[in-house]
């Protein structure tokens, strides 16, 4: 299937631990678990379990004959000598190992990023949205609702500064505030007496 690119958000997530087509297989099929990437049902027959990128490309090593290549047994060795070998390009079975492993982390990488975001349940526009509100004056920076002051005021450089609590997540702190001139009031001639 080639790329199609959505131009409309949907409210169906990409991420989940669940697939349930073929769509949703292949948008899943690298991800993170334990700090490693993981390939959705890619060991091998009939168990077809999910498999470490790293034992995916041994057995793929073995597939394609590279019987000379040794492959280490530390994870972290495989991963280095893998980056090298996309010099091969993919002309070498070596090279196009190598760019099925990068796209796999890299892939398992992004997905994650992404399922963190699907995670909160909020589109792109919600979360415009929202950090309007957590900028705007009067408003907790932290969950956005309309903030209590302490009624303190306390004069610094150029401003002034004030106490504020979040009377609904508990979020507290100093709110900062400009001085501006605005004009002369009272103004009376001779000494003050
Ligand atoms: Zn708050």
């Amino acid at each position: 299937m080639s790329y199609r690119p959505k131009k409309s958000w949907s409210s169906r997530r990409l991420t989940t631990d669940q697939p349930d087509c073929n769509v949703s297989m292949a948008l899943n099929l690298f991800f993170a678990k334990d700090n490693e990437t993981w390939v959705r049902n890619g060991g091998p027959w009939p168990g077809c379990e999910d498999i470490k990128l790293t034992d995916f490309i041994r057995l793929a090593a073995k597939t394609l004959g590279l019987f000379s290549l040794k492959l280490p047994e530390d994870d972290r060795d495989l991963d280095a000598l893998i980056t090298d070998m996309m010099d091969e390009g993919p002309e070498e079975p070596e090279g196009i190992l190598a760019i099925i492993h990068t796209a796999g982390w890299a892939f398992a990488e992004l997905r994650e990023r992404l399922k963190a975001f699907e995670d909160t349940g909020l589109t792109p526009d919600d979360f415009a949205a929202a950090k309007e509100a957590l900028d705007r004056e009067g408003h907790c920076p932290v969950c956005g609702a309309e903030i209590e002051y302490g009624g303190d005021q306390e004069i610094v450089d150029d401003g002034t500064v004030v106490s504020f609590s979040c009377p609904k997540c508990g979020a507290h702190g100093k709110a900062g505030y400009d001085l501006v001139f605005d004009a002369y009031y009272d103004v009376k001639k001779g000494d003050r007496s």
